[in-house]
């Protein structure tokens, strides 16, 4: 590994809480992969009104290359880049953020993460399928602008209707707003709701709606295997959990921000090592 000196890139990942974050160890091994000489820690940044402004300005102040943003300061971040990718644009909300010499541009990664995810992971190309979307929060719309791009036909069900209107609208023409029973038609089924995890171990699906073909994404990946998976697998559907996507929208932010194409399977390996 590179020794670090006073030339050495920096990188980060803010959020609040952010000590848990997978994303330094995932960078960190992608760095020494590719024997790039930079590094990346965890800034804990306190939630506040002008926490995403306040970050922009120390990259600038700092030098920092690049941020990886978690909760609660994907919109913040967003607003107070200087440039924002179209996604971030129609999202309203960023998870990367790169400084080209002081001017900092906001990207999204984490719908075209499980979209990427899908096709190297599992070879599913969600190009002209139809896929349904359980949730219409920050993940939720996130995938689904990303899956509409890549040529997805998108189906939303979410517990309220008004959130539910506004994250289909996301896909243009390829959205609406669809109700449970439709999810036995879908041929991609994505849980982007925190039901599954913690203190909600339940399937927000009927099993009775899955089927033999289809491909169910859970977006949670802690647990690794939920109790939707469960039920997918036992009817023969392909089970996907979230690490996949967790893996591919980090290799998107390093090449973002290296330039260089992500050393995949080193980072697969610290993904592998966290949760096994
Ligand atoms: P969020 O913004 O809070 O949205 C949560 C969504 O779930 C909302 O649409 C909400 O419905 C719905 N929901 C929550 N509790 C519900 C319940 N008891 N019954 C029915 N619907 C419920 O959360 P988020 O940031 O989008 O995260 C969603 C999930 O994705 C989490 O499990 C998170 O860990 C996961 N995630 C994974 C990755 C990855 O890389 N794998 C990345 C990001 C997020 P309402 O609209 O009605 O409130």
């Amino acid at each position: 590994m590179t020794p670090i000196t006073g030339a050495t890139i920096t990188v980060g990942v803010i959020g609040d809480p952010v000590r848990h974050s997978l994303s330094p160890a995932l960078h960190n091994a992608a760095f020494a992969a590719l024997d790039v000489d930079a590094v990346s820690v965890a800034y804990p940044v306190a939630t506040g009104d002008d926490a995403g402004l306040s970050a922009v300005e120390a990259m600038r102040t700092l030098g920092i290359r690049g941020l990886s943003v978690t909760m609660p300061h994907k919109e913040s971040v967003a607003a107070a880049a200087d440039r924002r990718t179209a996604a971030v644009d129609t999202l309203g909300s960023a998870n990367c953020l790169v400084n080209d010499d002081g001017v900092v541009t906001a990207h999204s990664t984490d719908g075209d993460g499980l979209v990427r995810s899908l096709l190297i992971e599992s070879s599913v190309d969600v190009s002209g399928r139809e896929v349904a979307v359980i949730g219409a929060g920050g993940a939720a719309r996130a995938v689904i602008d990303a899956l509409a791009r890549a040529g997805a036909s998108i189906t939303v069900v979410n517990r309220s209707a008004d959130r539910a209107t506004a994250a289909a609208a996301l896909a243009g023409e390829r959205g609406r707003v669809g109700v449970a029973a439709d999810l036995s038609a879908a041929d991609v089924i994505v849980n982007a709701t925190p039901i599954g995890m913690g203190s909600d171990p339940r399937s927000p699906v009927e099993p009775t709606l899955l089927r033999t073909g289809q491909v169910v994404v859970d977006l949670i990946y802690h647990p690794a295997r939920t109790a939707l998976l469960d039920a997918a697998a036992a009817v023969g559907a392909q089970a996907v959990n979230g690490l996949p996507m967790l893996l591919h929208q980090a290799a998107m932010q390093l090449e973002l921000w290296t330039g260089e194409p992500a050393p995949v399977d080193a980072m697969r390996a610290v993904v592998e090592a966290s949760f096994t």
